[in-house]
């Protein structure tokens, strides 16, 4: 069966915040501002919210203080200061960290009986305020996932909540990713890589959400020599990044990530190591299993590529095939330069002293999720997650 659901109107511009006010300043009679503690206040993108809520006379409210990978408490303290202020609508700024934490909120905001533990739990109502998600990172496409990450302190990890709560609207406007510093820019493009193969290589992944991933690898092509440093980025560019990183959103909204993003979350956690380049650790160790493993056609590839793969003597399995194909897409010759693009863009982790430890735990969590087990289109052994989890390290040493 192939399907696609993708609730969220996008608008993409310069200017848009501003341009289509008129659209999204109507979703209620007061806002909730959610965002991180200073860059929406330097990029512009704080005062363009101001200005368009303004214009159209729309009174807000403004909860500044999320962190990066927001916690379950922030979320509280966020609906704390909200609760009683008549609030009907949410407009998050930011990273992943603003926008995953606005979906609880709004969620917490509509079920004001609810404790944190709610959040947890899964229950038919999923009704929430309306969400109005503006994005100025590049990576986690959280502005077209219905996906809410959340650090879990109580269990010294990162988990998203048990709902899938997709915004109203999303709103692109590269030029607020002017002032990323080149570590956060290339750091989020490789989450959205990520969510690309993870995507793509999932038994969840469909016709439809392969030709968004394909359109995702071939925009990630357009702004390879700019992630190199090999030219300076222009508005073009900054556009292509925005735009690779919210293909690669709608490409999770219905396949998910899988095995990179389910050992990431401890590692993120207990090492502090940002979310793009946690995930980016595991890729190409995930890369080579399905080389070795995907040989099935399951999920079914569309019928061309599959043709091409058997009349094709240079690959043995379908998982070398397709890896070869998205990475070339993405203009990516092989694993190994895939390698070798992860160290330069994100650098190493390899020096932590407590990284055996940590990778040996986090690979019993994703062993024990069956859930994330699933998606992968082969079986997984512990041995076959261990040798996921160690690629980096032994690829480093
Ligand atoms: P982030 O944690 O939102 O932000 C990282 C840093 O970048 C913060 O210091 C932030 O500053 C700064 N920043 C944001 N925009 C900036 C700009 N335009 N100019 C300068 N600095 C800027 O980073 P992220 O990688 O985008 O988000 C990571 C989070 O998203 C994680 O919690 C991850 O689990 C989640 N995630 C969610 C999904 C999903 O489907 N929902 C997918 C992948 C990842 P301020 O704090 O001052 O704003
Ligand atoms: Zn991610």
């Amino acid at each position: 069966m192939s399907r696609l659901f993708m609730p969220v109107k996008v608008y993409e511009g310069e200017d848009v915040v501003i341009n289509e006010a008129s659209t999204w300043t109507k979703l209620g009679r007061k806002a909730l501002i959610v965002t991180g503690k200073h860059s929406a206040k330097a990029n512009g993108s704080l005062d363009d919210v101001i200005k368009a809520l303004d214009l159209n006379e729309i009174p807000y409210i403004i909860f500044d203080k999320v962190e990066e990978n927001p916690s379950v408490e922030t979320i509280m303290d966020a609906v704390a200061f909200a609760k009683d202020e008549k609030v009907e609508f949410v407009v998050a700024i930011g990273g992943g960290s603003p926008l995953d934490a606005s979906k609880s909120i709004a969620l917490m905001l509509k079920h004001l009986d609810w404790d944190a533990s709610n959040l947890f739990v899964a229950n038919e109502d999923d009704s929430h305020l309306p969400l109005c998600l503006i994005p100025t990172t590049c990576g986690t496409g959280s502005e077209v996932t219905g996906v809410s990450v959340l650090t879990r302190h109580d269990l010294r990890t990162k988990q998203s909540i048990s709902y899938k709560i997709f915004a109203d609207i999303a709103l692109l406007d590269a030029k607020y990713l002017i002032s990323l510093s080149p570590k956060n820019l290339k750091n989020t493009a490789m989450d959205a890589f990520c969510h690309l193969v993870e995507s793509y290589i999932n038994s969840g992944a469909s016709v439809y959400s392969r030709n968004i991933c394909m359109e995702g690898f071939n925009s990630f092509r357009q702004i390879l020599a700019v992630l190199k440093d090999e030219r300076k980025a222009d508005m073009k560019d900054y556009f292509t990044l925005l735009r690779t990183s919210t293909y690669a959103g709608m490409a999770i909204a219905q396949a998910g990530t899988t095995i990179p993003h389910g050992l990431s979350y401890a590692f993120t956690y207990r090492l502090g190591v940002e979310h793009g380049k946690a995930c980016g650790y595991f890729l190409a160790g995930y890369l080579k299993m399905a080389c070795k493993k995907w040989t099935c056609n399951t999920p079914e590839i569309s019928n061309q590529i599959y043709d091409d793969f058997k009349a094709s003597d240079e690959f043995k399995t379908l998982g070398e095939y397709e890896v070869n194909r998205i990475l070339n897409a993405a203009g990516i010759k092989d694993i190994p330069e895939f390698e070798e693009l992860f160290i330069k863009l994100c650098g190493d982790v390899n020096e932590s002293e407590s990284l055996d430890t940590v990778l040996n735990d986090t690979v019993d969590a994703v062993f024990n999720n069956k859930a994330k087990l699933a998606m992968v289109p082969f079986e997984l052994t512990r041995e076959d997650l261990v040798e996921i989890a160690y690629n980096m390290k032994i690829e480093g040493e």
